[in-house]
């Protein structure tokens, strides 16, 4: 490369999550290949830049001439330097892009570094941008002048903790865009090869927009890529190879595609689709933005990734939408307003969950892939999208008391005589809830429950649901009555069923001792084998739901009801212990409460009084 005239240097630090980046980049040496992709799409994404602000701008770009990357392999010199003519960057703009983590999956990234063992791979799977090129090289220059300015600058690196900035002396000796000199380490000379670098484009990038010339000694540049618009070819053309390389190049991504859509709606308005469902979970899947990034491009001009094109709880699709007929200075407050890009937000949307539904029955095991990976996120559709809902419902798949992957179009399919309701039972951990006495009843009667224990299974819950006209309804909640469904095993039908008078007075006991603790004592219907549970109020939400909420601030967890079994021996003890000295009844009251605390995760408010009742009961036994 050609060396330049600069200014003093001026030196920086970097942000401390980079030095972080950057000292795994330096001792990571496995699929050290990705560099150059996270290159290249750095490149596009700047030429995608240039173009877009040129159309308001038109001297931005020089008459006639499309933006291209180039690619120079430099073997006496030891350097490959990757050129693009994209818009650029600035004294400031070097500073902050190539000295903090802007983007926010690359700080997850970081914070699972330090729960994986492997970071290289994690790398190898996700890409970490820029940093990347810390793999291959010990030093790093950037030379960048932005479109429109007269200003060059250098941005040098040898990794470590930070870098120098430095003026060009004569800014208009170098042409606007960007060029990315990487001083490549010894046992990264590979590099240099033409055949290496045609590998990696055409498997990783083979789809960018521009044309990525690789210009090799004296020879003349020669494109590497096919650049086209894939999206606006006919699907007849197209191979699941090209549908496979186009994904990892217009989604950035590392694995393979478990569902493609692509289609060209004509009509009222005309637009190209090519969308991409994951096989795995990006890491800023659960960021509080929610953000989708399915780019919107106008007649094969990239616009923005940030138009929201699909409801958030589709935010892990990938992919382009190409719309014919929208102006291309789309401004921010059209983005959110034109009528055409509601339409065509609203039909991709019912075009997506359409799609899944076609998959889950034709090729249910890749179906099965997509929910694993994105169900719970699928799942917020149900309590956002009332549209689709019904759609959503029937595309969940549950754990149940009867098996995996139960479909709710199963469970009514095997609903028991007299069963109008649909059971489930909300909490933090599958295993727990297995365990749950308020399981009992139900299982009694051989009734399928839904076991519900991602996060958002609470709020979901939360929204008045049916499916094909059975009401879901927690089994956490009181008023659930199972008795009109028959028993199919009965666990306690040797026990003697207290009397009435036996059954008032035992209850009035343990209100008596238990107090504020609780709203109310009640006999239970659910359970058959456990003593108590503790259950929300008939219309108070779900206990979970309101767990969660106060753990938010939130909201505040109202006083449970105790459902206490009147045919348990514990139980009936109480009758008699009440005559007994010594509050032996107010301890077996305490013990009910406790216990169903504890079977539903929660710790009793003072757990060495409750160690203390407990030993005394157990003193008593002996
Ligand atoms: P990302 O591309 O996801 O934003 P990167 O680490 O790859 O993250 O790049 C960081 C930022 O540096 C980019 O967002 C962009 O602003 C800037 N940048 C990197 N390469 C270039 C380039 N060739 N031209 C212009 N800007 C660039
Ligand atoms: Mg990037």
């Amino acid at each position: 490369m050609m060396t330049t005239d600069t200014a003093a240097p001026v030196s920086q630090p970097f942000q401390a999550e980079v030095a972080e980046l950057l000292n795994l980049m330096v001792h990571s040496y496995s699929e050290t290949d990705i560099f150059l992709r996270e290159l290249v799409s750095n490149a596009s994404d700047a030429c995608d830049k240039l173009r877009y602000e040129a159309i308001a701008n038109p001297q931005l770009a020089p008459e006639g001439q499309s933006p291209n990357i180039t690619i120079i392999p430099d073997k006496e010199a030891n350097t490959l330097t990757i050129v693009d003519t994209g818009i650029g960057m600035d004294r400031q703009e070097l500073i902050d892009n190539l000295g903090t983590i802007a983007k926010s999956g690359t700080k997850s990234f970081l914070s699972r570094l330090t729960e994986a063992k492997d970071g290289a791979g994690l790398i190898g799977q996700f890409g970490v941008g820029f940093y990347a090129a810390f793999m291959v090289a010990d030093k790093i220059v950037v030379t960048s002048r932005r479109a429109g300015t007269h200003d060059a600058f250098t941005w040098t690196s040898t990794g470590g903790a930070g870098f120098e900035i430095a003026q060009l002396n004569d800014g208009m000796s170098v042409p606007a865009g960007t060029s990315i000199a990487l001083h490549l380490k010894d046992d990264a000379k590979k590099y240099l090869e033409s055949w290496e670098i045609e590998r990696i484009v055409t498997s990783y990038s083979d789809n960018i927009q521009f044309p990525i010339m690789l210009k090799a000694g004296d020879g003349e540049p020669k494109q590497i890529n096919s650049a086209s618009a894939l999206w606006q070819r006919s699907k007849s053309e197209l191979t699941p190879e090209d549908y496979s390389k186009a994904y990892k190049s217009i989604a950035n991504a590392y694995d393979e595609p478990a569902m493609t859509l692509h289609y060209r709606a004509e009509g009222r308005y005309s637009y190209a689709v090519l969308l991409f469902a994951p096989a795995s979970k990006p890491f800023d899947l659960f960021e509080p933005e929610r953000k989708g990034r399915v780019k919107l491009y106008v007649r094969r001009v990239f616009i923005t990734d940030e138009a929201d094109l699909l409801p958030s709880y589709l935010r892990f699709i990938r992919g382009v939408i190409d719309a014919e007929d929208l102006p291309l200075n789309l401004s921010r407050e059209m983005l959110q307003n034109n009528p055409q890009l509601a339409h065509i937000k609203k039909a991709v949307a019912t075009r997506v969950v359409g799609e899944f539904e076609t998959l889950a029955e034709k090729d249910a095991e890749t179906f099965t892939k997509i929910w694993d990976a994105f169900g719970p996120v699928l799942k917020e559709g149900i309590y956002e999208d009332f549209e689709r809902r019904e759609k959503l419902l029937a595309l969940s798949r549950f754990t149940t008391t009867s098996g995996d992957k139960r479909t709710l179009k199963q469970y009514v399919a095997d609903l028991k005589p007299n069963q109008t309701e649909i059971y489930y039972l909300a909490g933090d951990s599958l295993e727990r809830l297995k365990s749950n006495p308020k399981l009992e009843a139900a299982k009694s009667r051989g009734i399928e429950v839904l076991l519900l224990s991602d996060a958002v299974d609470a709020f979901w819950t939360s929204a008045p649901l049916e499916f094909e006209g059975k009401p879901l309804k927690s089994l956490s909640q009181g008023e659930v009555n199972l008795e009109l469904v028959p028993l199919v095993e009965d666990d306690n039908k040797d026990e003697p069923k207290p009397d009435a008078a036996d059954e008032a007075s035992t209850i009035a006991v343990i209100k008596d001792a238990l107090g504020e603790r609780v709203s109310d004592v009640k006999a239970s219907t659910r359970l058959t084998t456990s003593a108590s549970c503790l259950v929300a109020g008939g219309r108070g939400p779900d206990r979970e739901l309101e767990k969660m909420l106060a753990m938010q601030n939130r909201g505040t967890v109202t006083k449970p009801i105790l459902e206490i079994n009147l045919r348990h021996p514990l139980v009936a003890k109480i009758a008699s212990a009440d005559k007994a000295e010594g509050g032996e009844a107010a301890d077996i009251a305490f013990l009910l409460l406790e216990q169903a605390q504890i079977l539903d995760g929660e710790l009793p408010e003072d757990p060495a009084a409750f160690a203390t009742r407990l030993n005394r009961l157990v003193l008593r036994g002996l």
